[in-house]
């Protein structure tokens, strides 16, 4: 039988009620397609500083490396804004350390609208009437947010940051995009300043050369300020996006709010790590802990629904499972149930436990 292993990390706030609905769905899923998940939890963020004194304990961080997949809720609050030293708050001192030891150098965003959650949108209806799928992929770990030299002159008068990338990051940063349009629409457009930088120009070459074996994927270029405007302008002419760090970092951001619901999406990060069914990611929500909201069962749980089936898609090759699960939260949301932060005015709502349930029975029909 198909067996694998997944650390479940809750984190804080709102984490652990929307990582337990995953974890229930998961569980019936793997019952239903006929595959075993070990499922392990530990601590992170500050629970686990609360607990430990440390927001990424060793166990934590031993417990990702030996799993296929890690799902993450969402770390941090005000009762650690403060914490001394600040390497030691949530953020800092538990996620972007978690990201950089299990090498996660690509992320994956997809900004998905239902047709059912049209008016949640920023854009005029005629634009997004049938709903929207963009899959943005992000280089994670280089280019200027990394590139050496970096800092200020003794005097403060002078700054500087460097853009770098080598053949073999852009390279596998573009595999990822062109696989991942491959099990899409098979369009890709890939995202740079190539009029300006050199960095981008060999972005550019590399990508030409790597669509010879791609034949089956159609590759377009575009620049980064163009897309900008092409995403407000007309979202529908993309499936995946391409593109590196910080040209990613705000375009996923953009593509993402064009959807208008923080609590409706997915992301995947993915490293090198080959697992039988794929290759190992962190999954997570995109929202934060939402602390006001916490312990209340009001929060929305798809997006880390979602999250899961990027999992089951991605990392173990469970990709019928995915499926079910994606239609599930789609007919649920076609069926009218909403979470207060996606219901319209005066529209009825459920919990988080109830939405679980909800999308678990439309798994079943
Ligand atoms: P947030 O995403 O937690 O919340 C923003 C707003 O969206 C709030 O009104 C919140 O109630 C609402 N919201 C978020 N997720 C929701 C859901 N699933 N269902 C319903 N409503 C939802 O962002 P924030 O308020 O800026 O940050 C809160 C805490 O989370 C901070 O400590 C921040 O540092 C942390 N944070 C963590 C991550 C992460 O773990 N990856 C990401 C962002 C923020």
């Amino acid at each position: 039988m198909r067996s694998y292993k997944v650390a479940l990390l809750p984190g804080d706030g709102i984490g652990p009620e929307v990582v337990g609905v995953a974890a229930e769905i998961l569980t019936y899923l793997a019952e239903r397609f006929g595959f075993t998940l070990q499922m392990e939890e530990a601590l992170i963020g500050g629970a686990a500083y609360d607990r430990y004194g440390h927001p990424l304990p060793e166990h934590t961080l031993a417990l990702c490396k030996e799993s296929d997949a890690v799902l993450l809720g969402a770390v941090g609050g005000p009762k650690w804004d403060t914490v001394q030293p600040a390497s030691l708050r949530p953020e800092v001192g538990a996620l972007l350390p978690l990201r950089k030891e299990l090498g996660l150098y690509a992320n994956l965003r997809p900004a998905k609208l239902s047709s059912a959650l049209a008016s949640a949108s920023s854009l005029r209806a005629d634009l997004v009437q049938d709903g929207l799928d963009i899959l943005v992929v992000r280089e994670l770990t280089g280019g200027i947010y990394f590139g050496q030299p970096k800092g200020r002159d003794a005097d403060g008068s002078r700054a500087v940051d460097t853009c770098v990338y080598t053949r073999p990051e852009i390279e596998r940063i573009l595999r990822v995009g062109f696989e991942t349009a491959r099990g899409r629409k098979r369009k890709l457009c890939s995202v740079d300043k190539a009029n300006v930088l050199e960095t981008s120009r060999l972005w550019r070459e590399v990508a030409e050369q790597m669509a010879a074996q791609y034949p089956d994927v159609e590759l377009t270029h575009m620049l980064v300020d163009n897309c900008a405007m092409q995403l407000v302008r007309d979202p529908r002419q993309f499936d995946v996006i391409v593109t590196e760090n910080m040209f990613g970092d705000i375009l996923s951001d953009e593509a993402a709010m064009i959807t208008g619901s923080l609590g409706m999406l997915p992301s995947a990060s993915l490293g090198d790590r080959q697992t039988q069914g794929g290759t190992f990611g962190l999954y997570e929500p995109v929202h934060g802990s939402a602390p006001t909201i916490a312990g209340q069962n009001i929060a929305n749980p798809l997006a880390t629904l979602l999250s899961a089936a990027m999992l089951l898609r991605y990392s173990l090759g469970e990709t019928k499972a995915a499926e079910a699960l994606e239609r599930a939260v789609e007919k649920a949301l076609q069926d009218g149930l909403r979470t207060a932060d996606i219901a319209a005015p005066g529209q009825p709502t459920i919990g988080t436990k109830e939405m679980g349930q909800a999308v678990r029975e439309r798994i079943e029909s």
